[in-house]
């Protein structure tokens, strides 16, 4: 039997997705299905819309693919800046979405010096170091072998299965 997956490399919204709960991506990757878009989706996107001049950069290589809101240079290396229109009490799935497109990015984007999470009026600098790719890289291989994989993985915490928009889909549930 052919098995068809919707996309076999990672990308940073999938990790993000993975922090909320492994069980995501494996319903993303096995059921092909993903979230529709909300209208508070259309407004977070219009509003983190690059100023006349500069744009997004789409960036493909052998870990993945990203899209990244802005790149700018700064006289000791770039910046790779990563928008979102509200703040997240979780902002920590910011981080590691943000250093995801990195870790994707730099075999094309090299020189990058930190990443620049703006979420609302709240604006995050992080320098890119190894202990920082380090943590958010074990959650890449998790993601690349769930979304390669059959196996279920185990849940999160399932506090959260009443707001999960994937719930009607979910093994678990
Ligand atoms: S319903 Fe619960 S276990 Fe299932 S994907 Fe959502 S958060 Fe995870």
């Amino acid at each position: 039997m052919i098995h068809i997956k919707p996309f076999d490399r990672v990308n940073p919204s999938l990790v993000k997705q993975y922090y909320y709960c492994p069980v995501i991506p494996w319903i993303q990757a096995n059921l092909m299905v993903a979230e529709p878009t909300t209208d508070s989706m259309v407004l977070g996107s219009e509003a983190v819309k690059p100023p006349t001049g500069r744009g997004q950069v789409r960036i493909s290589t052998s870990r993945g693919a990203t899209i990244i809101d802005e790149v700018i240079e700064e006289k000791n290396g770039k910046i790779i800046i990563e928008k979102k229109a509200f703040k997240s009490h979780n902002f920590s799935r910011y981080v590691s979405q943000a250093i995801t497109s990195y870790v994707i990015a730099r075999e094309k984007l090299p020189g990058v010096r930190k990443v620049r999470i703006a979420a609302g009026s709240k604006i995050v600098e992080l320098e890119v170091n190894d202990q920082l790719v380090n943590d958010v890289e074990a959650s890449i291989r998790s993601v690349e072998r769930i979304i390669s994989e059959n196996n279920l993985p185990k849940p999160g915490e399932q506090d959260k299965c009443s707001s999960c928009w994937y719930r009607r889909f979910c093994p678990y549930v």
